[in-house]
C-alpha cells in the first residue's frame, strides 16, 4: 500500500490512524456485531457516539452553555439558504464578499430577503480582505455575514468585522478546528465538515441559543429549521451516522494531539514551511496580499500556463495530488487541512525546489 499526499481542498486528507480505526471497527463496533453504517440511529450505541461526538467537539472548541451543536445535512451550501430563512426577521442581512463562497451565500440570501453586499475584494480578485472595522452595516440587519478563511483564494480575516453589536455569522468550513476561536464572538459558526473535520455530506452548526427560533421564514423546509433539529439533537430524522461517527474519531484525535492550540501551532509550522519557499523562488508565487494569507489553503503560481500544467503533471506522478488551483483561478493551490502531515508539506517544498533548478 502507498498513500498519495493529497492537497485537495475537499474532500481531503484524513488522519491516518483515523482510518486505520475505521478499517479495525468496519465489522464490528465495539463488540455490538455491526458496522457503524448498519446500525439503528435511535440504538443506544449510536446514541452513545453522536453523544460522545458533540461532548468532544465542545471540549475542543470551547463551545459555552448558550450554544447548541447540530449536525445537520446537506454541506455548507445548505446552510446559505437555512441561514437567511431562520435568522431573518427583519428581512435583511449585510454579506462582506472575499471569494466565491461569499458570495454565493449572498446570492441564496438575496432568495429571501433584502441581502447587502457591504464590501468585497473583488476588484482585486479576491486577493486581500477588505477593512472591515468600520462598515455601513444597516441599523436592522439581522446578520453580518462573512466567509472567514477562502478556501479558494487562500485569503483569512485577520481580525473579525466591527459587526456594531449584530450578529455574526461565519462560515468556516476550511478552517474548521485549525486553530482555537472564541464561539461568543459569532451568532453562529459553521461549517461542512468535508474539509478539514470528517467526510462528505454534513455541516456542523455551532448556534447561538436566542437565535434559535419557532417563527422562522414560513416557506422553511422542516429540515432546515434549526429548532426542529435542536429540539431533537439532531435525530430528527436519520443523521449521516457514519459521518458523525468518522468526526468524533477526528475529534478523539485532535484531543490526543494536544487540542486546537497545539495544532494551530503545528498548522503555522507547515504555512511557515510553504510560504517561506514562495517567498524566497524565483519560479513560484504566492498569489495574495501576505498579510491575509490562509494557513489552510495556499495558492501559487509560476509565470507560464505551461510549466503549471507541467508542475501539476510531475507532482502528481510523485504522489503529491490535486495541486491543480480551483477552476476559476488557474494555477495551483496546496490545501495543508490538519491532518497533512509536516513531512507532506516539507516533501512538496523539495519537490518544488528541484522543480525550479531543472526548469530554469
Ligand atoms: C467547500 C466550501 C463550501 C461549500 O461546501 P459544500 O459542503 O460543498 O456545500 C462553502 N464554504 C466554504 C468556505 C467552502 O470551502
Amino acid at each position: 500500500m502507498s498513500r498519495v499526499f493529497n492537497f485537495s481542498a475537499g474532500p481531503a486528507m484524513l488522519p491516518e490512524e483515523v482510518l486505520r480505526t475505521c478499517a479495525e471497527e468496519m465489522l464490528d463496533y465495539h463488540g455490538s456485531g455491526q458496522s457503524v453504517m448498519e446500525m439503528s440511529h435511535r440504538s443506544k450505541v449510536f446514541d452513545e457516539i453522536i453523544k460522545t461526538a458533540e461532548a468532544d467537539f465542545r471540549k475542543l472548541l470551547g463551545v459555552p452553555d448558550n450554544y447548541k451543536v447540530l449536525f445537520m445535512q446537506g454541506g455548507a451550501w445548505t446552510q446559505f439558504s437555512a441561514i437567511p430563512m431562520n435568522l431573518m426577521v427583519n428581512k435583511k442581512a449585510d454579506y462582506i464578499i472575499t471569494g466565491q463562497w461569499a458570495k454565493k451565500a449572498w446570492q441564496e440570501g438575496k432568495k429571501y430577503g433584502d441581502a447587502r453586499a457591504i464590501a468585497s475584494s473583488e476588484d482585486r480578485t479576491f486577493s486581500y480582505i477588505p477593512d472591515v472595522s468600520d462598515l455601513p452595516i444597516s441599523e436592522d440587519a439581522d446578520y453580518v455575514y462573512i466567509c472567514q478563511n477562502n478556501t479558494i483564494y487562500g485569503t483569512r480575516y485577520k481580525e473579525l468585522p466591527n459587526t456594531k453589536g449584530h450578529v455574526l455569522v461565519s462560515d468556516v468550513s476550511s478552517m474548521f478546528l485549525s486553530e482555537p476561536m472564541d464561539v461568543t464572538k459569532y451568532g453562529i459558526l459553521y461549517g461542512g465538515v468535508q474539509k478539514n473535520v470528517g467526510p462528505a455530506g454534513m455541516a456542523i452548526v455551532c448556534i447561538r441559543e436566542d437565535l434559535i427560533r419557532e417563527d422562522v421564514m414560513s416557506e422553511t423546509p422542516t429540515l432546515l429549521k434549526y429548532k426542529v433539529i435542536a429540539d431533537n439533537d439532531s435525530l430528527f430524522n436519520t443523521p449521516p451516522c457514519y459521518t458523525i461517527y468518522v468526526c468524533g474519531l477526528v475529534f478523539k484525535w485532535l484531543l490526543k494531539e494536544g487540542g486546537l492550540g497545539a495544532i494551530q501551532k503545528k498548522n503555522q509550522e507547515k504555512a511557515d514551511i510553504l510560504y517561506g519557499f514562495l517567498d524566497k523562488s524565483d519560479m513560484f508565487k504566492g498569489t495574495v496580499e501576505k498579510e491575509y494569507r490562509s494557513l489552510m489553503n495556499v495558492p501559487f503560481i509560476t509565470d507560464s500556463d505551461e510549466l503549471n500544467k507541467k508542475f501539476i503533471a510531475e507532482a502528481e506522478e510523485k504522489g503529491f495530488i490535486n495541486l491543480k488551483g480551483h477552476r476559476s483561478v488557474g494555477g495551483m493551490r496546496a490545501s495543508i487541512y490538519n491532518a497533512m502531515p509536516k513531512e507532506g508539506v516539507e516533501r512538496l517544498v523539495s519537490f518544488m525546489e528541484d522543480f525550479e533548478k531543472k526548469n530554469s
